[in-house]
């Protein structure tokens, strides 16, 4: 009852509710209609944990798109620090136990960093802009930038949409390694012998993982490697995408694509790695779910990877699935505007959870001549 009360009374300070009875309250969905519909079509699950539903998860009907709680959250524009405020004694909702000898014994928590970290890096990557990226795709997955390392920030989120982890990109073609994890070092004042276990989690689950646990059906799933390839295919009208965080495959990560219950379409890259996995993976997953696919790569472009195609050709490549895609409901579209850029005040907006949440495209280096 607590916990129902304490998500409540954040809620109310967000969302117009029009019925607060039962374990799914009703209410009027802030995000379609310019926030004005007459008769509400989003609701919360405030009930105990229960399956694979958590208290918090939203869906509305309208959008057709579900939120976690820390997401909708997010949307809303609450500070971090708030949100670490509500969510910190909240259940994190062990997944689904399924009866099945597979997915005994698997482990899919980390342990969850405080979103406050996030305050740091709330500069727009100007790097990711020059190779495509619009700015409202990279402010709606909170990419940021980490001004003393000098490296593009991705948030690492489980599928419930806690914050596990934070993967650095080198914006310095001299900087080792390219893509770096944040580990101990960098959180040693907020979670003593952190450790990320990368096969836990699915990266981009979150954005659709509570509508699926509440009834939604997905209508596809594909599986990339990396969080720019997933980004780039989000951004292209492909919004049911995860990464792997690499080429392999874990049985949590197998386990957590499964339980969505979407055809599984794989288009990993087309390197020696890439299409190994490609031709392994299939023939494991069948085991679980008859609905296995890979995409084919157009001949001639070995080395290649999906964010390496302009739209007409990922729409090509991906043909077939072009009905089921397009985002049903965009929530982010633009940055602040007038917020003072970090390249003429550094200091701005740092340490400070009410600060604006990401400042002014910032100027971060050429792009890396092996960035194509
Ligand atoms: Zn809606």
């Amino acid at each position: 009852m607590q916990i129902r009360n304490q998500i409540l009374e954040v809620l109310e300070k967000h969302l117009r509710i029009a019925s607060a009875a039962g374990d799914n309250i009703s209410c009027y969905c802030p995000f379609h209609k310019g926030g004005k519909e007459s008769r509400p079509s989003f609701y919360v699950y405030l009930g105990p944990p229960e399956g694979s539903k958590v208290p918090g998860m939203s869906f509305c009907h309208t959008c057709n798109k579900g939120w976690s709680l820390k997401g909708l959250l997010r949307s809303f524009g609450v500070a971090r620090v708030v949100i670490d405020q509500v969510t910190k004694d909240l259940p994190q909702g062990a997944p689904r136990q399924t009866p099945t000898s597979y997915a005994r014994g698997l482990q899919f928590s980390n342990p969850a960093l405080p979103e406050e970290m996030l305050v740091l890096f709330e500069y727009c990557p100007k790097l990711l802009l020059k190779e495509g990226f619009e700015m409202d795709v990279l402010f709606s997955f909170d990419i940021g930038f980490d001004m003393d390392r000098r490296r593009v920030t991705f948030p690492l989120r489980d599928h419930l949409g806690n914050l596990i982890g934070i993967s650095g990109r080198a914006v310095d073609s001299s900087s080792f390694p390219r893509y770096y994890i944040y580990g101990s070092e960098e959180f040693r004042e907020v979670a003593s012998n952190y450790k990320l276990h990368k096969g836990r989690f699915l990266w981009n689950l979150d954005q659709y993982y509570a509508a699926a646990m509440l009834g939604k059906r997905i209508p596809y799933l594909i599986v990339v490697e990396g969080f720019k390839q997933a980004m780039w295919l989000y951004q292209h009208g492909y919004q049911y995408v995860v990464a792997l965080m690499g080429s392999h495959m874990s049985k949590e990560q197998a386990t957590l694509l499964l339980r969505i219950g979407a055809p599984i379409y794989l288009f990993l890259d087309n390197d020696d790695a890439g299409q190994k996995a490609m031709k392994r993976l299939p023939g494991w997953l069948r085991k679980q779910s008859p609905e296995v696919y890979t995409i084919v790569y157009p001949a001639g472009t070995e080395g290649l990877s999906p964010d390496d195609f302009d739209a007409e050709r990922l729409h090509i490549i991906l043909r077939g699935l072009h009905e089921h895609s397009g985002q049903d409901c965009k929530i982010q579209s633009t940055y602040p505007e007038g917020q003072q850029s970090c390249e003429a005040n550094p200091g701005s907006g740092r340490g400070q959870s009410n600060s604006p949440r990401m400042d002014q495209p910032h100027e971060v280096g050429a792009p890396d001549p092996d960035s194509v």
